[in-house]
């Protein structure tokens, strides 16, 4: 399974994230940075609230 968008391979943290940031309920699934790009955004803040979800024990992201 890749992004839909770039065809990029994904990771455990980019089906996390896109479920976290587009869509709780998505069966197709977007890289990190194919997500920051639609939510106009940078990798780097994304990263950085990646990694607070995760500090709050958010079981989407490794
Ligand atoms: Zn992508």
């Amino acid at each position: 399974m890749g992004c839909t968008i770039c065809g990029r391979e994904l990771s455990f943290n980019d089906i996390g994230a896109t479920k976290k940031f587009i869509n709780r309920g998505a069966t197709t699934f977007f890289c990190k940075k194919c997500i920051a790009k639609r939510l106009d955004m940078s990798e780097e803040f994304m990263e950085q609230k990646i990694a607070f979800f995760k500090q709050q024990g958010c079981t989407l992201f490794s």
